[in-house]
């Protein structure tokens, strides 16, 4: 392998940044780690570090393909990729790959929106997407011989994915609008369709994780890598949640913002370029605070004539 000018296999347009440099390491019959490194990327929990610029130049690809498909923070608090600029590193599943088996038998190439975290389902096959290896169920980490490759050398098949029934048709619109193969989503068209798609996924996501029934999420587990199956479950949670209610009525707004989280709203409204999804989320939390106000003020006067009926006892 020729470390100063190192013949890169050409980008495909719609790949992930990382999918591409496993498929140039794989091409010179090493591993991505060993590749990056000579690079000068570092990937650093949610990001890369160094110098992409440089990177690409030393792959002999446009510098703009290369940095526009790799997660990378180019301004602070803010997540990129491939153009969108999220709210939340939770929004990417970059720790770990999933993919379609059906679409690598067309194009041997990693898809940049199965790095979405809300994206768990394939548009074009109908399945949903496999995270683990179909032989031995090995995590699809990034450090592997190749695209259609487990880390343990096993050939992923599209077999695998047989006999699976049809994910819900909401995942399959939502992933076919997230990934532009559709202008606003086929079976429905919501108020959550009109935001930008960044801002979407990332209600879908305050919204799905917090409405289980126990109780709120910790950021531990919103930042932890969740499978495929796991996702869906959150993705799924999310609509139910948000198709319910009408962002304009008041009743559906004190419903909805008890049960959401308002770091991650704050966040959202101070990152989002939309006006309507800075105006929704500051709705939120301003009824979100004054829930619970009243949920606190309720409580001491409950404190208070606990405390005079012991007096008078
Ligand atoms: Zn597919
Ligand atoms: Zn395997």
């Amino acid at each position: 392998m020729s470390w100063y000018r190192i013949a890169s296999p050409g980008f495909v347009a719609g790949e992930s940044g990382m999918g591409f440099l496993l498929r140039t390491a794989s091409r010179h019959g090493v591993g991505p780690r060993q590749l990056t490194r000579h690079l000068g990327l570092r990937f650093t929990g949610e990001v890369w570090r160094g110098d992409v610029v440089l990177a690409a130049k030393s792959l002999g690809c446009e510098p703009h393909l290369l940095s526009d498909a790799l997660p990378q923070m180019p301004h602070s608090g803010c997540w990129c990729v491939g153009g969108l600029e999220l709210a939340s590193p939770a929004l990417l599943r970059s720790a770990w790959s999933q993919l379609c088996p059906h679409c690598l038998v067309g194009a041997r190439y990693h898809r940049l929106v199965w790095e979405f975290s809300a994206v768990s389902v394939c548009a074009a096959h109908r399945c949903l997407l496999i995270d683990a290896c179909p032989t031995c169920r090995l995590p699809l980490r990034w450090d592997r011989p190749a695209v259609d490759f487990c880390p343990a050398g096993h050939r992923i098949k599209p077999v695998s994915v047989y006999g699976q029934t049809t994910p819900d048709q909401r995942l399959i619109d939502f992933t076919a609008w997230i990934s532009g193969q559709s202008p606003v989503s086929a079976s429905r068209s919501t108020w959550i369709d009109r935001l930008p798609r960044e801002d979407a996924m990332a209600l879908v996501r305050i919204a799905g994780l917090l409405s289980q029934e126990k109780s709120a999420v910790s950021a531990r587990d919103s930042r932890r890598v969740q499978s495929v199956r796991e996702c869906s479950a959150w993705v799924l949670r999310g609509f139910q949640l948000l198709e319910q209610m009408d962002p304009e009525s008041p009743s559906d707004l004190r419903r909805c913002a008890n049960r959401l989280d308002g770091a991650a709203l704050s966040r959202l409204a101070g990152r989002t370029r939309s006006a309507a999804t800075r105006s929704l989320a500051l709705r939120w939390l301003s009824w979100m605070r004054r829930g619970r106000r009243t949920r606190r003020s309720s409580a001491r006067q409950q404190e208070l004539g606990l405390s005079s009926h012991q007096e008078v006892a």
